[in-house]
Formats: structure tokens, C-alpha cells, sequence
């Protein structure tokens, strides 16, 4: 496969400032290999780079104005191989998860590298080998990335480029409920806000043989497709008190698990109000500002709270496997479709939700430009 010398890659300059470039096309290392983006998914945590800067960190700092190119949930081709890889060939199909940790802190060796220590320590003389594509080192919305073997995954020709952008997303859904939360057959999950790891976390915890699976939105439409995806129940907190009816569902014990994904106080206590004596939440969303919560109820019910954060201890290849086996259709929640050059026009899209998106995928090869960039 031919590799040029130079790519196309957006970067950003002040907040919410990207623009079209193009850079050297990098070369792999030991245990890294070079893909050609075929698509790459628009993910709320890229709006949240691209306009705030956290959680990415370019050599210490904010990403702003550093050459960075943003964009994490891509797949494509193999395009190079590092010297010694032989564990991918050029010209095969690949998925990607994010967090390649730095290996040798603690929470690398327990399989949380998503939790790595050395976040973000990747250049002089702090350089640890961390990576977090599209965080800590160039991501996906760009022709071509390096990535480590480790965040490597085969992609099988019966999935679509699209819903293999997804994979990644599934994986984190798959940390919060098994990896991280223990999740076996037969257990109550209720998941809050229908956003795409929401979404999601219905499909893998009812794939997982979770029972029976609840989710709580604001948006009909949205809870629709959360009942394509597996969920038994669905419950518009607009026009229901949302802990009574999951209580309703489950009994007054309430649920084994919760996975928060609105981030509002309300939902927050409303979590902490519907999960059973002993049970467990997830925070899966990022709340701007602290939140006040009942406390109280937390210890005297011995509820165990997590956060989490991206897809850790390999959750990204567990997912892959369900998603291979046609265990739930992860492309319902595919909903545009645009070209790389198109890119600021796709991230308004998936900000504003225009014509309901949930995912937006942007290709830089077969799909026509529809605006001018950067115009
Ligand atoms: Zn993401
Ligand atoms: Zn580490």
C-alpha cells in the first residue's frame, strides 16, 4: 500500500478554531502500526476538546494552538507496520480503541491504562510512551495515525466502516457494567440519558444477559431506539416521577445497576434513589459543575460509586466480539454521514443534534463534499 509523504489532517487553533492542514504523514514505531482513516466518529468528548480543551493535554498544556488534531473513535486500514510487528498485516481491515497507557505505572498493570498515571507524559524528558489518540497524540480526523498494537483491533468484512467507528463506544459501555462493575446474567440495569453510551450500555447489558434492562430519557425518539437496542423497558422521566416507575419495574428494592449518562443533579440523585441496598452506579457523563448529593442514602445503603473513564482492560475487543456475532445492530445509532473536508459542518451536526443525529461519521475517501471548509 503506498503511504505519502504528506496528509490531510484538521487541527485546532484558538477554542473552536479548526482548520485544514496538511502534515507529514507520521511513521510507526516498535509495537505501532500506521492506519489509513477510512471513517471516524464525532464523539461529545471531541466537542468538548475542541471548545474547553480538557480532557486533552498537548505536552502539558491545553491542545490549543499545538499543531493537534483531535478525533478518536476511528477505524481503517493498515497502512505501515513498526519494526517487529507481526501481529497485523498491510491491507487489513482495523478498529481502534483509544488509551494506549504508558505500561509500567500501577494502574497499567492492572489493566486500567484508561486511568493511566502517566497521562498525558509523552514528549521530552517526561516521556512515559503514554498515548490517548486524539488526546494526548494526533487522532482520527486525518488521513492517517499511529496507533499501538495493544489499541488495535480486526475488523471482520461483514461490518460496515461506520458501525465499526462504534466499537470503541460499545467497549465503554462494556468497562462500566463488567470490568469495572462486575455485571452477571440476571441482573437489574437501569441506564439514564439515551446519548451514545447510553444507547449502548442497553445493548451490551442485555446482550450480557442483564435482566431486565430499563432506560430513562427525555426524548421519545431516542427511547425508541433504545428498544431496538434491547431495552425492555423505557421510561420518559418528562412525564413519569422515573424513580417510583423503575421501583415499579424492579420492585421497591430498586436495581442492581445504574449507568448515569445525563450528568444532571437530578439524575444524579435520582441514580443514587433507584439503586437497591448494596448496588452499584456508573458515572458515565461529564457534569460541568459540582454536584450536591444524598449522601446520606449512599452510605447507610452501602451503594458503590464509580466513575469511568474511557474503555479499559481490553473491554474494547469483548465488545467487538458481541458487535461480530450481530449480538445487537450498534449502526441504528449511525446517522450521517459526511466528508473529512466537511468536518466543522459534521461536529455542528452532532453538537446542535440537527435532524436528531446521534453518531456522525466523517470519511475522507467516497463521500461528496457538501460546503466549503472552513467557510
Ligand atoms: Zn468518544
Ligand atoms: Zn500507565
Amino acid at each position: 500500500m503506498p503511504v505519502p509523504d504528506t496528509m490531510k489532517a484538521w487541527v485546532i487553533g484558538d477554542p473552536d478554531a479548526l482548520s485544514l492542514i496538511e502534515k507529514p504523514v507520521p511513521m510507526p514505531g516498535r509495537a505501532e502500526v500506521l492506519i489509513r482513516i477510512d471513517a471516524v466518529a464525532i464523539c461529545a468528548t471531541d466537542l468538548e476538546v475542541i471548545h474547553y480543551g480538557t480532557p486533552a493535554v498537548i505536552q502539558g498544556g491545553p491542545p490549543f494552538n499545538r499543531n493537534f488534531t483531535p478525533g478518536h473513535e476511528y477505524m481503517g486500514t493498515v497502512a505501515a507496520l513498526g519494526p517487529g510487528v507481526d501481529e497485523f498485516e498491510i491491507g487489513e481491515r482495523v478498529t481502534v480503541e483509544i488509551h494506549a497507557g504508558c505500561g509500567q505505572c500501577k494502574r497499567c498493570r492492572q489493566g486500567m491504562y484508561t486511568s493511566c498515571l502517566n497521562y498525558g507524559l509523552n514528549y521530552g524528558d517526561v516521556d512515559k510512551g503514554h498515548r490517548a489518540n486524539g488526546f494526548t497524540t494526533d487522532g482520527g480526523f486525518a488521513e492517517y495515525a499511529i496507533n499501538n498494537i495493544n489499541t488495535v483491533i480486526s475488523v471482520p468484512d461483514t461490518m460496515s466502516d461506520e458501525e465499526a467507528t462504534l466499537v470503541v463506544t460499545a467497549g465503554t459501555s462494556m468497562y462500566g457494567l463488567t470490568e469495572l462493575g462486575g455485571l452477571v446474567a440476571g441482573e437489574s440495569v437501569v441506564v439514564m440519558g439515551p446519548g451514545p453510551i447510553g444507547l449502548l450500555a442497553v445493548a451490551v447489558a442485555k446482550a450480557l444477559g442483564a435482566s431486565p434492562v430499563i432506560l430513562t430519557g427525555t426524548r421519545d425518539s431516542r427511547l425508541a431506539i433504545g428498544r431496538q437496542l434491547g431495552a425492555d423497558h423505557v421510561i420518559n422521566v418528562r412525564s413519569s416521577d422515573v424513580v417510583e416507575t423503575v421501583k415499579g419495574i424492579v420492585g421497591q428494592r430498586g436495581a442492581d445497576y445504574v449507568v448515569e449518562c445525563a450528568g444532571s443533579q437530578t439524575a444524579i440523585n435520582d441514580a443514587i434513589h433507584m439503586t437497591n441496598r448494596g448496588g452499584k452506579i456508573c458515572f458515565a457523563a461529564f457534569p460541568h459543575e459540582p454536584a450536591t448529593v444524598d449522601l446520606p442514602h449512599v452510605v447507610k445503603n452501602n451503594i458503590y460509586l464509580y466513575g469511568i473513564r474511557g474503555e479499559g482492560r481490553s473491554a474494547t475487543h469483548r465488545a467487538m466480539a458481541l458487535m461480530a456475532d450481530k449480538r445487537f445492530d450498534a449502526s441504528v445509532i449511525h446517522t450521517h454521514t459526511f466528508a473529512l473536508e466537511d468536518l466543522p459542518e459534521a461536529l455542528r451536526y452532532a453538537r446542535e443534534r440537527v435532524d436528531d443525529a446521534i453518531k456522525v461519521v466523517v470519511k475522507a475517501r467516497g463521500v461528496a463534499q457538501k460546503t466549503q471548509a472552513g467557510q
